[in-house]
């Protein structure tokens, strides 16, 4: 999979995009991220790419004219299928979301920074408007990097052992059970018998009623599509 980020500030990218899971996907050629910057599509002797809001007003807004032209540049590499603006104002990422993304084989992601884009970046330019939750960053690069690290997680190769991505929260839709590892006590808190005693049956059905009572209580939101079963051990809570 290949992701374009544009960016102002692509040195807020570079570290985390070398190290650990990603840095390692990166390496092994799973996963392809470019950083653009977007001033280097400024054409005026300032190279400005931010100017004052039609109407007045705080703050400064991103203009078009960079912005378009760092998303036609990459048309050699890229499919520009999926422009994706990161926004306050964007349909809020979930698992679903990161899913889709994740099938296809390559994104554009445009982090805005000032007070955002020219909203004819988003009618004409963007495919996609995408948030990370209802609060607001200074900057698309965090949200970016969130949207890429959950991406990566769903590509092949980037998790060692795909079975810990599946009981991850959210993959079938629920949250994950509570995990344990050693030692079997902590300061008198036990870990439960059933995880220790190599029933793989009455472990698996163990997380399952686990990530079900978690689910109704924090986040009851999340409880559909339930089997019979599931609905069998909820019964049981
Ligand atoms: N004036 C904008 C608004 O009220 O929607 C907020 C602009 S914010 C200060 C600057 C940039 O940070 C945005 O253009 C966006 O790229 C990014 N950003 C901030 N919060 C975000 C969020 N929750 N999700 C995704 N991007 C966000």
């Amino acid at each position: 999979m290949r992701i374009d980020i544009l960016t102002l500030f692509p040195e807020i990218l570079e570290g985390p995009l070398r190290v650990s899971l990603l840095g390692k996907a990166i390496e092994q050629g799973i996963l392809t991220v470019a950083l653009t910057n977007i001033r280097d599509f400024a054409t005026d002797r300032h190279r400005t790419v931010d100017d004052e809001p039609y109407g007045g007003g705080a703050g400064m807004v991103m203009k078009c004219a960079p912005l378009f032209a760092a998303v036609e540049s990459l048309s050699d590499c890229n499919s520009l299928d999926r422009v994706i603006l990161l926004s306050p104002r964007g349909r809020r990422l979930d698992q679903a979301i990161v899913r889709d993304l994740a099938a296809t084989p390559d994104l554009v992601l445009i982090c805005g920074r000032y007070e955002g884009f020219d909203e004819r970046a988003a009618q004409a330019l963007a495919t996609d408007e995408i948030s990370i939750g209802d609060y607001v960053l200074s900057g698309g690069e965090l949200p970016a990097l969130v949207l890429v690290e959950a991406l990566s997680r769903m590509l092949p190769g980037v998790v060692g052992d795909f079975e810990s991505v599946e009981t991850d929260s959210f993959y079938d839709g629920l949250l994950g059970p509570p995990q344990y590892t050693r030692p079997p006590v902590f300061r008198g808190m036990e870990t439960p018998e059933v995880l220790r005693n190599g029933n793989h049956a009455a472990i698996r059905r163990w997380r399952r009623k686990e990530a079900l009572r978690a689910t109704r209580a924090r986040r009851p939101d999340l409880l559909v599509n339930l089997t019979k079963e599931d609905q069998r051990l909820l019964d049981e809570i």
